[in-house]
């Protein structure tokens, strides 16, 4: 259980702390990525700066594994077998995955997906520090603020 001490109800506050485990994800895997974090808070999805150059298959790639991040740590976060705030993602990454990939893009997002997972298990501590500053400050956190974040 969460400790005591907020105004919000259990439930409300429950379901924001998942909210910024989702888009912690996307930011900290986005991140170490090498994509640039524009902003990210509980009420408004993950951005980053456009890469500003045509993508290649390992910039796909990558995307993929950014999108998925957030249902990852999501599902990780709020012990729940399927992400609630994942659809957009999923739709995403599943677009590029048959831009990536053609025919065999079911198995290439497999992949992607595994790889993604790992990532997110990995930088759990990271993914964690930033979401509890999302949900305390109920800030917005951009790419200056990682650093202190991340270390
Ligand atoms: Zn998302």
């Amino acid at each position: 259980m969460i400790g005591a001490g907020s105004e919000d109800s259990d439930g409300e506050r429950d379901c924001r702390r998942v909210f910024a485990f989702h888009e912690a994800g996307h930011a900290v895997i986005g991140h170490l990525l090498g994509r640039t974090l524009r902003a990210v808070s509980v009420t408004q999805h993950c951005e980053f700066e456009p890469l500003g150059k045509k993508w290649s298959n390992a910039d796909l790639g990558n995307s993929i594994k950014i999108a998925l991040a957030g249902p990852h740590a999501e599902v990780l976060a709020s012990h729940e077998e399927v992400s609630v705030g994942a659809g957009g993602d999923i739709a995403r990454a599943k677009e590029e995955a048959e831009e990536l990939a053609g025919d065999s893009w079911k198995e290439r997002l497999h992949e992607l997906s595994a790889a993604s997972q790992a990532l997110v298990m990995e930088h759990w501590a990271e993914i964690e520090r930033v979401a509890n500053r999302l949900v305390k400050l109920a800030g917005v956190v951009s790419e200056k603020d990682l650093p202190a974040l991340l270390k």
